[in-house]
């Protein structure tokens, strides 16, 4: 017994020794604001300045390992490290790309969480696919050759701020998710940078015959933004960095009442997006329960407090669902309920998914809808879905590791190796 015991004690003595020191938590870099980067580096006993050094590698290089940030010393680095920094991108785990050129990618972030991530290069001229305000302004410039640095006129990305979608609108795909989490500022903008990465993308000022890319980016992706509004603006803020202006920024919203307040107040915003969907609220309700929280009267009465800067508009996106909003006479309720707002609409035909009780309005009816509301002195936009065939398009986005998709996916090389 005695003996037992003894063994046992020199055991658990040495499985103790044995035991490897729990490993240091990796802390993301890649999210962090020029003051938090700052206090990061003063912790380490390092001058001010290596904060600025690390924002520059982290958003304009847009570096994926601390390796890669020659300018701080290898002493700095080695310090990072071993208090457990890393860059902390997330990373992309599966592609598809559609005829169209749209590709859809799956993000995977450091939890094992999903989301999904379009990129829309635009090298057909004019088209209105993306839903950006940006790229509809640009439709003059677009007959302006291609910069060769960069094989798109422009290219716009479709980001997610959330993993699922607590809204729960009928005919959208990712409500079928539920809410899993909400996003960190590092993951919304970390989206961006990988995708950029991806396509090898320098943004910048123009320096001599370079061109820099056009990217625009819509927060049309998985989730509601305003329901994730701080880490939303946040990364809006990180994104300015790289930096990409916020006049090329869309975000849209189901109508989030306090969302639509905070952001009025905002100095640096992207454009706005309203998701209306329904020309009265008997039909949004129906369509969007958060109708019965804030109904459109409410929305409306909150966007008329947004000062819209300079050539800025309010847009009103409006999903077409066969039978159910897409009449004249709805078209009619909706001139009426909108002419007060400097405003234009984006008709989007409804992008069909599996087991949903709607259908698709016909093509003549979309155009006949299109016709009434610009007869009315409203521009109205056919927004052209992109990547269908991959369930890349508006409302189509869900992850895909749980839910197989359909129509086959095509798993495409990294950009790199892509022809032209
Ligand atoms: N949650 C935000 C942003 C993401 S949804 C919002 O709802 O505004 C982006 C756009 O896709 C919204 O305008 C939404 O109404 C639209 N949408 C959702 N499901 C769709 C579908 N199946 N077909 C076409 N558009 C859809
Ligand atoms: Fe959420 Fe937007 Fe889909 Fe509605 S349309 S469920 S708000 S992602």
């Amino acid at each position: 017994m005695r003996k037992w015991r003894f063994r046992h004690k020199i055991i658990s003595m040495n499985s103790l020794e044995k035991t490897p020191k729990p490993p240091v938590e990796a802390k993301p870099l890649f999210g962090l604001s020029l003051p938090e980067l700052t206090e990061v580096i003063e912790r380490l006993g390092q001058r001010p300045y290596r904060a600025s050094q690390l924002h520059q590698a982290l958003y304009r290089q847009r570096i994926t390992s601390l390796d890669q940030a020659t300018t701080l010393s290898q002493a700095l680095r080695d310090t990072l490290a071993a208090e457990g920094y890393i860059v902390g991108l997330p990373e992309i785990v599966q592609t598809a790309r559609s005829v169209d050129g749209t590709e859809r990618y799956l993000i995977r972030m450091a939890d094992g969480e999903t989301v999904e991530t379009v990129w829309m290069p635009d090298g057909d001229g004019g088209e209105r696919g993306d839903g950006s305000q940006a790229a509809e302004e640009e439709e003059a410039e677009d007959r302006a050759p291609i910069p060769a640095a960069f094989p798109y006129r422009r290219s716009t990305i479709c980001v997610s701020s959330q993993v699922g979608c607590a809204v729960n609108c009928q005919f959208c795909l990712t409500a079928k998710l539920g809410i899993r989490r909400n996003l960190t500022p590092g993951e919304i903008a970390g989206q961006v940078a990988a995708v950029l990465n991806r396509h090898d993308v320098e943004l910048g000022s123009t320096r001599g015959n370079y061109t820099p890319a056009r990217i625009n980016l819509v927060f049309m992706g998985m989730g509601e933004p305003f329901l994730n509004y701080d880490s939303f603006m946040s990364a809006v803020r990180l994104l300015t960095q790289m930096p990409i202006p916020e006049s090329r920024m869309t975000v849209s919203t189901s109508g989030i009442l306090p969302g639509i307040q905070r952001f009025a107040t905002e100095a640096v915003r992207p454009k706005l997006a309203i998701s209306l969907n329904a020309s009265n609220d008997t039909v949004r309700e129906s369509i969007m329960p958060i109708t019965r929280k804030w109904n459109i009267a409410t929305l409306l009465d909150a966007l008329a407090t947004i000062p819209l800067r300079n050539r800025e508009w309010i847009t009103f996106e409006y999903v077409l669902l066969g039978g159910i909003n897409d009449s004249l006479e709805h078209a009619d309720e909706l001139i009426a309920l909108i002419s007060g707002t400097r405003c234009k609409i984006n008709l989007i035909g409804w992008n069909s998914g599996p087991d949903m009780p709607f259908r698709e309005p016909p093509q003549s009816g979309v155009f006949a809808f299109q016709k009434r509301i610009m007869a009315a002195g409203i521009p109205a936009y056919i927004r052209r879905p992109r990547g269908r065939d991959i369930y890349a398009a508006c409302g189509q986005l869900k992850r895909t590791v749980e839910t197989p998709l359909t129509a086959p996916l095509v798993e495409i090389a990294p950009a790199a190796t892509l022809p032209g």
